[in-house]
């Protein structure tokens, strides 16, 4: 049986470089977590009422991380 890669992700804030989620995949819950944080993070650039996946990635490093 091969191995599932116990993988991690964490998505921070480009502004404020501030950890927003950690996660395994990212769903609805956690860009909702996301994109609250961009709307109220005065160091992000302004995200508009669209909050497409792509221009919420664009203000967030994700970075992986080794699960513990
Ligand atoms: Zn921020």
């Amino acid at each position: 049986m091969p191995d599932t890669p116990n993988r991690l992700f964490e998505v921070a804030c480009k502004g404020c470089h501030r950890p927003l989620v950690t996660v395994e995949r990212l769903r609805n819950p956690e860009i909702a977590v996301v994109v609250d944080h961009l709307r109220a993070c005065g160091a992000s650039e302004p995200l508009g009422d669209e909050a497409m996946l792509g221009a919420i990635m664009a203000r967030v490093q994700v970075a992986r991380v080794a699960r513990g």
